[in-house]
């Protein structure tokens, strides 16, 4: 059965998305959504779960190594334009 604009709208006004929870880590203090590791020290109720110092570092490295191989392949690039 067709509803009325009003009718539709009136469902849809329950619709709408709730804000995330947010509640500070307990062991670093940051921010962080709830039932969650914290981000930024890797910590779960008390507990480390995730080794933020190497996995942080692991990244960069990969980021440098992705950065040298591409700033290599443009040296490349540039040798064969000038030939
Ligand atoms: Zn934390």
């Amino acid at each position: 059965m067709r509803h009325t604009r009003s009718h539709t709208r009136n469902r849809r006004a329950h619709h709408a998305l709730k804000e995330r929870a947010l509640s500070a880590c307990s062991h670093c203090g940051a921010v962080k959504k709830n039932h969650l590791v914290c981000m930024n020290c890797g910590y779960y109720r008390e507990r480390e779960i995730i080794d933020v110092i190497s996995s942080t570092s692991k990244k960069e490295a990969k980021k440098k190594n992705k950065k040298a191989e591409a700033g290599a392949e443009a040296k490349a690039e540039a040798k064969e334009e000038s030939k």
